[in-house]
């Protein structure tokens, strides 16, 4: 086993960032030494941020977005088109529509997709609040926006079976040519699905 080279409080902090998505044990050790050096910089900031976080982190009650309120600020802009409902398997996914700004709809986080090898079943995910939320009056559309994998695709027959006796329309993503990609790079899967869907020029 290697030696330490830092105290168990340093090593500590270096075992806790190589816990973080895209982080090894070298780049945390990288991590940590940066954050030490840049102590009045970044590491008290960065311990004063997490944890006011830490505080005030709250899952949104209506559709499962974490925000320090509830309900989320997205569930409270005005702005936004309540007339259609976007879900989506993850936070993450959330944040990444949001990103590209490609809707100025509301949200519902599923919280995973149903797997049945994981044991992922339906009760496990934010159904019942997706229901309710869909049936009511002014919702007229349920976008589907989930991985193109084939958990993905079972929630979506399931939600849309859960959702077929409401009067909205439910769709899904398309699937296709990336923006920027060329056809022979594509896999066999994507591009059939593009010849599928084709839409008129
Ligand atoms: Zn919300």
């Amino acid at each position: 086993m290697a030696q330490s080279v830092a105290g168990p409080e340093i090593e500590r902090l270096i075992q806790l960032l190589a816990r973080l998505p895209g982080l090894g044990p070298r780049s945390a050790r990288r991590a940590a030494l940066h954050l030490i050096k840049k102590r009045e910089t970044l590491l008290n900031p960065l311990s004063d941020a997490m944890r006011v976080a830490n505080e005030r982190i709250v899952v949104c009650s209506s559709c499962g977005n974490v925000d320090t309120s509830d309900p989320c600020t997205i569930c409270r802009d005005h702005r936004r088109d309540a007339s259609i409902l976007v879900v989506v398997e993850d936070v993450s996914d959330l944040w990444a529509l949001e990103r590209s700004g490609a809707i100025n709809a509301l949200y519902h986080v599923l919280g995973g997709v149903l797997s049945p090898l994981d044991g992922v079943r339906p009760e496990h995910l934010n159904l019942d609040r997706l229901v309710e939320r869909a049936s009511r009056p002014g919702v007229v559309e349920v976008i589907l926006a989930l991985s193109a994998t084939v958990d993905g695709q079972t929630t979506a027959h399931y939600v849309t079976d859960l959702l077929s006796h409401l009067p909205v329309k439910v769709t899904k993503l398309a699937h296709g040519v990336p923006v920027g990609g060329e056809l022979d790079y594509l896999d066999e899967g994507t591009l059939s699905a593009a010849i599928r869907q084709r839409t008129a020029f």
